[in-house]
């Protein structure tokens, strides 16, 4: 195989309100808000995307907000879990936070890696996994008020509900090259690329899970990384000639992306690793205005005009004391 899909790239969610959306991932989750856009399928909606310090592949967390959208329902065929890597020995600072943040959490273990599930103010099923070995590959947002030595590394791994996983595995195993790599009761593990954190699909097995309803505080995609367009384009026909055609690709300003629905609901994209978010802003300025792909600039004052207004989180200098 030539070059493999090399993990998450990013997970996409829908909000209601944006400024409680903001104030949670970049406020007590400390992830960098790196991009605040509208969603290019839908400019009176915010696109707003957090991460590490550049929204490096593989931590980006991104949301649609729409302030009177509808809570979705959990259920077969959705993202179930969207799980985050924390440093070894981070987990009773995250507690503490988390309860000071009025955040109910639970403690909970998946594979070995111990853990807290909690859900965000719409929601939304979240975990932070402690990983046993420091992840040391991978450097935080160290301009929150969450101290770089107990910060989000990025992402851990994300679990897919399914009454019958079958069609799923398939998917993944023999069309996306992921290899199956341990089990625990109704829960499988998948892995791809290099393996590890960041490269784990889980699916949940639950015959009698009902179909569940995307909309508010559910997942909309989740995307999975590839090196380049050359990969991507490659991949497309892979995928189409194992019955599973994608769309066009589409230009994301950040990223390019294809997408598909695997035959258990869930939408899958497969995203380049470049351009990234420092094409139209510095790395310094990330998040700070509303940025506009050029073919919507023309339109930029009635956007503006629709968008709710939205407080920026306060930035740290790197090293400053929370
Ligand atoms: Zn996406």
């Amino acid at each position: 195989m030539s070059s493999p899909i090399l993990g998450l790239h990013h997970v996409t969610a829908v909000a209601s309100d944006p400024q409680t959306n903001v104030d949670f991932y970049a406020g007590v989750l400390g992830l960098r808000l790196v991009k605040k856009t509208v969603n290019f399928d839908d400019p009176s909606t915010y696109h707003l995307y957090y991460g590490d310090g550049v929204g490096s592949p593989g931590t980006v967390m991104t949301f649609f907000p729409r302030q009177s959208v509808r809570r979705g329902a959990l259920g077969s065929g959705q993202t179930h879990t969207t799980a985050f890597a924390v440093p070894e020995h981070s987990l009773d600072f995250w507690r503490q936070r988390l309860e000071q943040s009025s955040v109910r959490s639970q403690d909970v273990e998946r594979f070995g890696a111990p853990g807290l599930a909690f859900v965000d103010p719409d929601g939304l099923q979240l975990e932070l996994l402690a990983r046993a070995r420091p992840d040391d590959r991978r450097e935080p947002w160290n301009g929150s008020s969450v101290p770089a030595e107990q910060a989000i590394r990025g992402f851990d791994s994300v679990t897919l509900l399914h009454a019958d996983g079958i069609a799923t595995e398939r998917v993944l195993v023999e069309a996306m090259g992921f290899r199956k790599v341990a089990v625990d009761g109704n829960r499988a593990r998948y892995e791809s690329g290099s393996g590890g954190s960041g490269t784990f699909v889980d699916l949940l097995h639950d015959p009698d899970a009902a179909r569940g309803r995307v909309a508010g505080g559910s997942v909309h995609h989740i995307a999975f990384r590839v090196a380049d367009d050359d990969a991507q384009a490659t991949w497309r026909k892979r995928l189409f000639d194992a019955g599973h055609p994608t769309t066009e690709v589409k230009d994301r300003m950040y990223f390019h992306a294809i997408y598909f629905r695997e035959p258990g609901g869930v939408l899958f994209e497969l995203a380049t690793d470049n351009p990234g978010f420092a094409t139209d802003e510095s790395v310094d300025e990330l998040g700070t205005g509303l940025r506009l792909p050029p073919w919507m600039e023309s339109d930029r004052q009635r956007i503006e005009h629709t968008l709710p207004s939205l407080v920026d989180p306060p930035v740290q200098k790197p090293g400053e004391a929370a």
